[in-house]
């Protein structure tokens, strides 16, 4: 999309990738490899993405961290890559070919430079704090990694409840520290790139919890949503990958799956289809039966959409197999009675209604972009639509490409969408970004 533009001289042939999800990642190993340098920014502390909280895959059923570090390791360790991670992009000039870009790097308290990544202070800190990383279902300490498998494996320390910064006392991870990386006079700072070309790969996030009020959510200890199942499944989770339910540690003996929760709802959430629920509530459905063989998992669906390679067997395979019971009906009402989640809805195909006294519901809930999505779009002049998505130059014909030369998508930052299709598109807008250098003469 550079055809008759003024392209600048010199050309700086360096890549800046705007999320270090699976989607960004692959872009930055590509260009990587075919030796132009990479700027990677990531607001969270370590690299992965959503997909560094799951646990299987599906189809295949791989292990994800299992698929997933070699990866990350590889971003990590790369000669051609250089991680900015609790890092966001503050402000962009220039354009194709020499765009001057800000990156404001957020304090993490801990030098990384002389960081060993020993975890000792992570071990010694006092403050245990809800973990968004366990999606609530398990604890971290004020001074922390997103996982043991981080990458890098450097701690930020939470300054919202570390009790030095709460209350000016403590300092045990200083103490503790052997390398004396402990920095509490660090502060925020900025630091500009010079690149010839960006690529997008922001990913995104799930309803907001306070949408889905309706379902229980938030207010019901026992209704959580997948990525919450995820961390249960994980035998790195809170849970060492044993099922157990919030309110009292009980293996769930009933499980109701909810499907488009606040997908396809205009009224409740957001009118279009999620994409990749039905596959993961199945994935779901069928590992809870892998792990509780006396337990009976039910789904409530509006229809199955399983359009990809191996998909429909997949979905076939919880039901026939795993003896996973599909009702098709909406869900009207989950409330507690007794010690239960009980679940109200409808079958639309015998018109009856139905009633689940549930030990635990999950919600596959809706995939919505960042919530600061637009702003980085305006920054960066490029559009988002009415949910906040990133928009291609054209669905069609260059789904990578943006109106903005040299300013590529990947990912579900366009919209949502499963592994193998984010890592073809990371793929895709690597192969961009590197014919686009390599039309600009000698590197
Ligand atoms: C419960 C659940 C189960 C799933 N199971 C499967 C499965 O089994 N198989 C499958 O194929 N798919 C599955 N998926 C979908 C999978 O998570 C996505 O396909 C994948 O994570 C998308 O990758 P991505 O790189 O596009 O985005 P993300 O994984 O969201 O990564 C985006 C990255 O960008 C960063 N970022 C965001 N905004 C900014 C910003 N402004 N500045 C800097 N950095 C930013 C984020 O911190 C993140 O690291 C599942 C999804 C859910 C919710």
């Amino acid at each position: 999309m550079v055809e008759g533009l003024e392209i600048p001289t010199p050309f700086v042939k360096r890549a800046l990738v705007i999320g270090a999800g699976i989607a960004g990642m692959q872009a930055a190993l590509d260009i990587a490899n075919s030796g132009y340098q990479v700027i990677m920014v990531d607001k969270l502390p370590s690299i992965g993405g959503r997909m560094h909280q799951l646990s299987e895959t599906f189809p295949t059923l791989d292990c994800a961290q299992c698929i997933l570090t070699p990866r990350t390791v590889e971003v990590g360790h790369h000669d051609n890559i250089k991680l900015l991670t609790y890092s966001e992009v503050e402000s962009i000039e220039g354009d194709v070919g020499d765009f001057r870009v800000r990156v404001r790097r957020k304090p993490a308290y801990v030098n990384w430079d002389v960081c060993t990544g020993c975890g000792v202070c992570q071990e010694k800190c006092p403050k245990r704090v809800v973990s968004e990383f366990e999606r609530g279902m398990g604890k971290r300490k004020a001074i922390y990694t997103l996982s043991p498998q981080a990458v890098p494996n450097k701690p930020v320390i939470d300054a919202e409840n570390c009790i030095y910064f709460v209350r000016g006392r403590c300092r045990v991870c200083e103490k503790v520290c052997p390398v004396g990386a402990i920095d509490f006079e660090q502060e925020e700072h900025t630091v500009e790139e010079r690149v010839g070309a960006i690529i997008v790969a922001t990913g995104y996030d799930l309803y907001p919890t306070d949408g889905l009020g309706q379902y229980g959510y938030g207010r019901i200890p026992d209704v959580i949503d997948g990525l919450a199942f995820e961390r249960l499944l994980s035998a790195s989770g809170p849970t060492a990958g044993q099922i157990k339910r919030p309110s009292d540690g009980e293996v769930p003996k009933e499980v109701v799956f909810v499907q488009c929760a606040g997908s396809r709802d205009p009224e409740l959430g957001v009118p279009y289809c999620s994409k990749f629920c039905c596959m993961y509530t199945a994935k779901h459905a069928m590992l809870y039966k892998h792990r509780v063989h006396d337990g009976q998992a039910y789904v409530f669906y509006i229809d199955i959409r399983a359009g990809g390679k191996g998909y429909e067997e997949f979905v076939r395979r919880a039901m026939e197999e795993d003896r996973v019971l599909y009702l098709r009906g909406k869900v009207s009402r989950i409330f507690q009675d007794d010690g239960k989640v009980m679940v109200w809805g409808t079958d639309t195909l015998s018109g009856l209604p139905l009633e689940v006294a549930a030990d635990l519901v999950v919600l596959a809930t809706a995939t919505v972009p960042h919530a600061e999505a637009r702003e980085l779009g305006q920054m960066l002049g490029i559009e988002t639509d009415e949910h906040g998505f990133f928009v291609e130059a054209d669905g069609n014909m260059h789904p990578l490409e943006t109106v903005r030369p040299g300013i590529f998508l990947a990912g579900a930052a366009t919209g949502p969408k499963d592994i193998p299709e984010v890592v073809a598109q990371g793929s895709g807008a690597a192969a961009k970004v590197v014919s686009l250098f390599a039309r600009w003469g000698e590197r």
